[in-house]
């Protein structure tokens, strides 16, 4: 099972208002830097804002144990924000990268490398499996795919598409969640084609994820990582993928899988 928190759904452009009147509370439509937390103690990513937002989710930042980072951009690696982290426990922190990945070091922090598609169980119990993303090579870029007692996720930003040796990674997988990248909104024609999805890019691989039974019947798909100015408001997203079956991902969603 998998107790989770969306605790940041962004890309890039970051709203002003988290210095404002959004700085101590989540907003749909002031995200914050894409990241989640898993069963209370792993992350999902740690980058820019990951220490506001683990205080506005009220988890203490001794409470994390591991966290698995999909690629070294600072939206989703901060290494000041995991010193942090680390800083505030008494045991040291893991830190799961790709075995390319160039990070500096961290105080009180023990690195894990692995390999993409190398499968490695946690002392939590969740075993992790890093998939090469289609997204800038030189950030050693993977989507992570989780698994505990037969519930099985997908973190799928940052990047476009799949690549062939990911996509057939995930043939027969019947996830039970995907989060997919979603920086560019409900328009074709937008350069980022090559390292990250518009809402017509998902809507196309979609039915090709069924077939492959990389997705099931009841698989339940968010877009995150979005870029609010590519997107409509939060509000109006919601309505133009639900048709879809595709649900919009915000700050402080919690869910059970
Ligand atoms: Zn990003
Ligand atoms: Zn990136």
């Amino acid at each position: 099972m998998f107790d989770l928190i969306f605790l940041g759904t962004a890309a890039c452009d970051f709203s002003p208002l988290l210095k404002t009147e959004c700085k101590e509370r989540f907003d749909n439509n002031a995200r914050r830097a894409s990241s989640m937390l898993v069963n209370g103690s792993c992350l999902i990513d740690a980058g820019d804002h990951i220490i506001d937002s683990l205080r506005i989710a009220e988890v203490p930042l001794d409470n994390i144990t591991d966290i698995f980072i999909t690629h070294i951009h600072s939206d989703h690696f901060n290494p000041e924000n995991i010193a942090r982290i680390a800083e505030a426990k008494s045991d040291s922190l893991r830190l799961w990268v790709g075995d390319k990945a160039m990070i500096p070091q961290i105080p009180n922090t023990e690195v894990i490398r692995t390999e993409d598609y190398q499968t490695i169980t946690t002392d939590t119990g969740i075993s992790v499996t890093g998939l090469t993303a289609n997204h800038d090579p030189a950030a050693c870029p993977r989507y992570l795919f989780l698994e505990k007692d037969g519930k099985k996720l997908l973190y799928a930003t940052d990047g476009g598409w799949f690549l062939n040796k990911t996509y057939f990674f995930l043939q027969n997988k019947g996830l039970d969640l995907m989060a997919i990248d979603a920086t560019c909104g409900d328009y074709v024609g937008d350069f980022r084609m090559a390292e990250h999805n518009s809402i017509p890019m998902i809507r196309l691989m979609m039915p090709s994820l069924r077939t492959i039974g990389a997705l099931k019947e009841n698989s339940r798909v968010f877009l995150t990582h979005i870029a609010p100015s590519l997107h409509k408001s939060h509000e109006e997203t919601v309505k133009i993928v639900a048709p879809d079956g595709l649900e919009v991902a915000f700050d402080g969603l919690k869910l059970t899988i």
